[in-house]
């Protein structure tokens, strides 16, 4: 007996060693911003008093309100099944939300909640993109890291438009015109950006929706998971602008957003996407598509969802104004940095600044930066900052590095004493 179970032991083990895994997805890059984030919780529990600006979560707790409604959610027996895309009532009240605050004319059916904003994403890339059809999506760089990893996931080609800190990360909308082919499927906008903590001016804004209304074939996947973290106080009149709401661009616009950043709700996993475009099928077909993967997100979350929309605009005010002041001085400390060149951020909590100026130059610790990468492995190990490096938020950013400023003051203050004596120190 003990012999067969060790036999069928052996079988498993030599099956597991053999199992074929989807070239699709082991050529598909891990997600930096995790990776960092990983690492630096690593060296802390480790006991190395490392400053984490790798990751874009905010510090904050979820407000009160928020999790008691949740909490009673629960207490009330919400723990069914729910509608795939959410219950009529949260999509109601994000339906309504989109109308008033971003001028975009959708209902509840063109709504569902998903699993973050991440999700929408994958979804809308796995709902407009076709294997094998050479399909195109456009992407403006400096990007978020996962975009490209899931337009290739789901077998599009990721043509890149890139920006550097010298064109202060606008976009280049002559560049992006150029760039449209017949095979293009889609464009991702993300303004606020991350990881450049840039919002796109009105005019530039205006002039790109006035492109892409000409080009009627191209979908536009709008994220707008930044859209409260806007500061005046660092440019005076800054908007967020929504292209579904321009009446030539709503019918093929896809607006995502999500709870993680402007309520302080990263683990609670929730986004959203709404799409009005072709009578609601669009909309209707991703809820197909959600319902095989995941289903709903959980049934007690949806009423905390709906209390943060309704009540939770003077919690996101209040941490707009220390990220605000949090952009102010973590522009101040950078650009009193040698060798290092940044824009001020006006939205997010990312400065992106480049750091080509280090390149070639030895640490301290005698290690030779020849990336950013190399740049951000060597500040860890011999500053314990941590910081994203550059090269997966784009072709134009290999030389940059992601600071993300959602940690208090003092740690800012900290962590950019750090980096200024890490850089002084190369030779
Ligand atoms: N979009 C952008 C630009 C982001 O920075 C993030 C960060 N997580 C997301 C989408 C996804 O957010 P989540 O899945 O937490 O809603
Ligand atoms: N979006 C955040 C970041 O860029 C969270 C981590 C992630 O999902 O990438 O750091």
């Amino acid at each position: 007996m003990a012999c067969r179970v060790a036999c069928r032991g052996f079988r498993i083990a030599r099956y597991l060693s053999h199992m074929r895994i989807s070239p699709v997805v082991a050529n598909m890059k891990e997600s930096a911003t995790l990776a960092v984030a990983a690492k630096a919780a690593a060296m802390k529990a480790a006991g190395k008093p490392v400053i984490g600006f790798g990751v874009g979560e905010p510090d904050f707790d979820t407000p009160t309100h928020i999790r008691d409604a949740a909490k009673k959610a629960l207490d009330q027996g919400m723990t069914r099944y729910a509608p795939t895309p959410g219950d009529k009532t949260v999509r109601a009240a994000i339906a309504h939300k989109l109308h008033h605050e971003n001028g975009i004319a959708c209902t509840a059916e063109h709504v569902t909640l998903t699993t973050g904003a991440k999700h929408s994403i994958a979804m809308a890339m796995q709902a407009l993109l076709q294997f094998g059809a050479g399909d195109e999506v456009i992407l403006p760089t400096p990007a978020w890291v996962s975009y490209k990893p899931l337009i290739e996931l789901y077998g599009g080609t990721c043509v890149e438009v890139g920006s550097t800190v010298d064109q202060g990360f606008l976009l280049d909308v002559s560049a992006i015109e150029k760039a449209i082919s017949p095979r293009t499927r889609a464009i991702i906008l993300n303004s606020p950006s991350n990881p450049c903590g840039v919002v796109q001016p009105r005019a530039t804004m205006e002039a790109l929706f006035h492109v892409l209304a000409r080009h009627e074939h191209v979908a536009i996947v709008s994220d707008e998971i930044y859209e409260k973290l806007l500061y005046p106080e660092v440019s005076a009149g800054v908007v967020h602008m929504s292209p579904g709401a321009d009446p030539r661009l709503a019918q093929r616009t896809i607006t995502i957003n999500g709870m993680s950043k402007a309520y302080a709700m990263t683990g609670w996993r929730v986004g959203y996407l709404a799409a009005p475009g072709s009578n609601g099928q669009f909309a209707k077909e991703v809820i197909k598509l959600q319902g095989q993967l995941t289903n709903s997100i959980p049934t007690f979350i949806m009423p905390a969802v709906v209390e943060a929309l309704t009540n939770g605009h003077a919690g996101v005010q209040c941490m707009r104004q220390a990220f605000a002041a949090r952009a102010q001085l973590t522009c101040r400390l950078l650009s009193d940095i040698p060798r290092l060149r940044t824009t001020p951020s006006n939205g997010a909590f990312y400065s992106f600044p480049c750091v080509k100026e280090c390149m070639g130059l030895r640490t301290a610790a005698g290690r030779t930066l020849d990336s950013a990468q190399a740049f951000s492995e060597a500040l860890l190990e011999e500053s314990l900052v941590a910081v994203v490096p550059g090269e997966d938020f784009g072709a134009c950013a290999r030389t940059n590095i992601r600071v993300s400023f959602a940690c208090a003051e003092p740690l800012i203050v900290e962590g950019l004493a750090r980096l200024k004596l890490f850089v002084q120190g190369l030779r």
